[in-house]
């Protein structure tokens, strides 16, 4: 259940309320706002008028539901915004790993010559095996900040694990969890400190209730800056490399409120399907799009089969902003 107290409620009354209801307790645009789990149906009447509104659910799905807030939320990502009445597309850029200065300028420099805001780069990597490239760690985190700093991008960068979260809550402007991180509570409890926009992605076995309920790990911290990723499951085929799921992507937007970027660059796994999986994705109407793209792909430390090269990426670009348009979405 999720109770607003009323609005001349103290901090005070509103902390001993929460502590009866055994609630989470968190202030949202000045109202006192408690959490409790999905099981509490009715309002205890030693409360009752203390209590403005209160809305009941039949699983955890609660701050994220759209049964609560029926608008989308909107996230603020330095100097622009995501999800909302928007009705954009974000289209974020740059390589798998931030590999050297010089590749990670190159991407800059690519981004801020198409007008765009938002470049990624992980320092981090989960790789799958402890022999390949791990990532440049904190001098990587560096490099972005200065990527920052020079070309007034935004950045985002990813969490392996709960070890360095305090790192990329400091370096990046958005933090990334991964599709195998998104169930370290460690990282999305840290999230839930921070006020920075956080972007979790479906792990690639997770339904679309345990997706939702990671976010809500964040939400119901008090940080309401969250934005859900879709990048693929993994199912019998291995033709791709994995399978975006679009199915999945039309039952969050129908229940969920927070924005939605896709991406298809992880889902295929190979960048000649990348354009065409991402007309389908923007076809959809969603809030962003991730996609790697690398100065050489082939030489790329990770992920090397699916990044764009810059003139592919700059056609991808192009095409995708009549599919935008055609559904009433523009690309930024
Ligand atoms: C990535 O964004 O480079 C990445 C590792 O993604 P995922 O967590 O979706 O595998
Ligand atoms: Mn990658």
């Amino acid at each position: 259940m999720i109770v607003h107290l009323k609005a001349n409620t103290s901090q005070e009354k509103a902390g001993q309320i929460a502590e009866k209801l055994n609630a989470f307790h968190i202030k949202s645009s000045g109202i006192h706002v408690l959490i409790t789990e999905a099981s509490t149906k009715e309002i205890p009447g030693e409360i009752e008028n203390d209590v403005d509104k209160f809305w009941v659910f039949d699983n955890d799905i609660q701050l994220a539901s759209k049964k609560y807030c029926s608008d989308k939320r909107e996230v603020k990502i330095g100097n622009v915004s995501i999800g909302g009445n928007n009705n954009s597309t974000l289209l974020i850029g740059g390589p798998c790993s931030v590999e050297s200065e010089e590749q990670i300028r190159s991407s800059a420099e690519l981004l801020v010559g198409m007008g765009l805001s938002t470049l990624r780069g992980g320092c981090y990597k989960p790789r799958t095996s402890p022999y390949s490239f791990q990532g440049m760690g904190l001098e990587g985190l560096k490099l972005l900040a200065k990527m920052r700093e020079e070309y007034g991008l935004n950045v985002i960068t990813e969490a392996r694990d709960a070890t360095h979260i305090d790192e990329i809550i400091h370096y990046s402007d958005v933090i990334q969890v991964g599709a195998k991180a998104m169930y370290d509570q460690g990282i999305l409890r840290a999230c839930a400190k921070t006020q920075k926009p956080v972007l979790i992605k479906r792990g690639f076995g997770t339904t679309l209730k345990e997706f939702v309920q990671a976010a809500e790990f964040v939400l119901s911290g008090g940080n309401e800056n969250v934005i859900l990723c879709e990048r693929g499951l993994r199912t019998f085929e291995t033709g791709t490399r994995f399978t975006l799921d679009l199915c999945g992507v039309a039952w969050l937007q129908e229940h969920v409120n927070l924005p939605i970027v896709l991406d298809p660059s992880h889902a295929m796994g190979y960048a000649y399907g990348v354009p065409v999986l991402s007309r389908a994705c923007v076809a959809m109407g969603i809030d962003g799009l991730l996609i790697e793209t690398h100065p050489n792909p082939k030489v790329a430390k990770s992920d090397a089969a699916q990044q764009l090269n810059y003139d592919e990426f700059k056609a991808l670009f192009e095409s995708l902003k009549p599919v935008a348009k055609s559904v009433g979405y523009k690309m930024v």
